[in-house]
């Protein structure tokens, strides 16, 4: 049977096609993510909810990002019996946060990951080249066997996450995971050049970049939105 046109699940014609998207990227677009996604886009939506769903929303991409975490075995004791469980090989993982937005991602992702060490990259984006420009940076000592998720909300130019993930690729860790909101078609490919290595997750690939860098029709500044800092 054929869903109503009110019911169908979330296929913006907008988006490029799977074959035109880099391989390394994938399409979060579980009806929870989207739904909350909408939300966050809408202008009228104020400072407090868009941290709050900010926060949750990063909580179901933990969940997709951590899919394929290496399980071991352990024999334990249920009320009734006894039984091979699965539990978390290691606790390896550090979550980067790219400021400032990175950070909106970085309260619900804790959630999921309790114990998970973090670091910060400190990027702004120069406003005539668009380029990154790095102000702090500051990650975890021991870096070689831990798995890297890198968060931040926003994935326009590639330049800021392309950046951060050359920073990041020089403390040699494990692997190398991205994880934003939203991204624009052309900063997918900008990464995909750079770091064809490094997964992508997102939750949506929007139209284009407007001339000023800012992703349509997006969700304007998440650094903004989120701290009320305009
Ligand atoms: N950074 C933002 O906060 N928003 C955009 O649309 C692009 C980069």
């Amino acid at each position: 049977m054929s869903g109503s046109p009110h019911s169908q699940r979330p296929s913006p014609s907008s988006q490029p096609s799977p074959s035109l998207r880099p391989p390394s990227v994938r399409v979060i677009d579980h009806p929870l993510v989207q739904h909350k996604l909408t939300l966050i886009r809408k202008k009228e939506t104020s400072t407090s909810s868009f941290r709050t769903l900010l926060a949750e929303v990063s909580m179901l991409l933990a969940y997709e990002v951590t899919r394929d975490l290496p399980v071991v075995y352990e024999q334990i004791e249920t009320p009734l019996a006894s039984m091979r469980a699965p539990l978390l090989e290691g606790k390896k993982i550090v979550l980067v946060s790219i400021l400032r937005a990175g950070n909106g991602l970085l309260d619900g992702m804790l959630r999921i990951l309790p114990s998970a060490r973090v670091g910060h990259i400190g990027l702004y984006r120069d406003p005539v080249t668009l380029g990154a420009i790095e102000y702090y940076f500051k990650i975890p000592r021991e870096f070689g066997d831990r798995d890297v998720i890198a968060v931040d909300p926003m994935l326009a130019t590639g330049n800021s996450a392309v950046a951060a993930v050359d920073r990041i690729k020089q403390a040699a860790p494990k692997s190398i995971k991205f994880v934003c909101l939203l991204a624009a078609p052309e900063g997918l490919a900008h990464f995909y050049e750079s770091h064809p290595d490094v997964p992508v997750y997102t939750a949506a690939i929007d139209e284009r970049l407007d001339e000023h860098g800012y992703i349509l029709p997006g969700l304007g500044d998440a650094g903004d939105r989120l701290f009320g800092t305009k």
